[in-house]
């Protein structure tokens, strides 16, 4: 069992979760979801995410480390752009969320 912080559903069956856009630095971008990585980080597959689990087509669960940045491109996890840690479900700001980890606080919670 593992439960997304941010939108409370199962990671192994949940398709997709809830937020398609993020914020970054004051815009708003929609999220890149799974299977449209610049290149084929697995979604191409027809398999699950292998780091969140989400559908191909769904988008990942914030901290997921194959998710791409829609900013600039890159990881979304290491990219470094300001993401104000706010995810949105539309236009709409849902709230400051938890799965993306301020810099340095990798690596605790392995059981
Ligand atoms: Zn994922
Ligand atoms: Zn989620
Ligand atoms: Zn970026």
């Amino acid at each position: 069992m593992a439960i997304c912080e941010d939108c409370k559903q199962e990671m192994l069956t949940a398709a997709t979760c809830t937020f398609d856009h993020v914020s970054i630095e004051g815009v708003l971008h929609r999220r890149v979801w799974y299977g449209s990585e610049p290149s084929d980080w697995g979604g191409r597959s027809g398999k699950r995410c292998g780091d969140c689990g989400v559908e191909p087509g769904g988008f990942h669960h914030p901290g997921c480390d194959i998710e791409h940045c829609p900013g600039c491109g890159r990881q979304l996890i290491s990219c470094g752009c300001d993401l104000n840690t706010v995810w949105c479900i539309g236009s709409q700001v849902v709230g400051q969320l938890t799965g993306r980890h301020p810099e340095g606080a990798e690596g605790q919670g392995d059981a």
